[in-house]
């Protein structure tokens, strides 16, 4: 079990594109475990590898409903539309309106190697999409169409 350092936005690393996995060895077992440890330390819903400064197409996300851990993951379909609010472990203090597709089916490998097709859509969708494109530089911010500050996302609370 070990925590590691979020890498916030303004790190170059954010930006890069991450390359796939090509072995499930030992290490990236262990950047499993301390990716979740990591999200949960964090209270977080989601955490890709490069948030961690690691450049492998790794995600792992709970919205809730248990841990996925997803290799190499792709979408292969996408469809409908939601709009919603996002925030970000790498953007802290902000969050924003961003639009993502309601349903999506993605596909990945698990870290026993198996390869995994899954069907969801609402807010384990959205998730899906704002981890995948961390692997591909990606922030929500540049898809914000509205952004927030915390003190407004409290007033909006209230
Ligand atoms: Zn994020």
């Amino acid at each position: 079990m070990a925590y590691r350092e979020i890498r916030k936005d303004g790190d170059e690393v954010l930006r890069k594109k991450s390359r796939p996995v090509e072995v499930i060895d030992k290490k990236i077992e262990t950047l499993l475990d301390d990716m979740a440890d990591t999200m949960y330390k964090a209270d977080g819903v989601g955490l890709a590898a490069p948030q961690v400064g690691i450049l492998k197409r790794i995600v792992v996300i709970d919205i809730g409903n248990g841990l996925f851990e997803m290799i190499n993951p792709e979408i292969l379909e996408q469809n409908g539309e939601q709009d919603g609010i996002e925030g970000c472990l790498s953007v802290p203090g902000t969050s924003g309106e961003v639009v993502r597709p309601m349903h999506v089916k993605v596909r990945y490998t698990d870290r026993n190697g198996e390869p995994v097709i899954l069907e969801t859509e609402e807010l384990f969708a959205r998730a899906i999409c704002h981890e995948l494109d961390h692997l591909d530089g990606i922030l929500y911010k540049d898809k914000a169409h509205k952004m927030f500050t915390a003190e407004e996302i409290e007033k909006m609370q209230k």
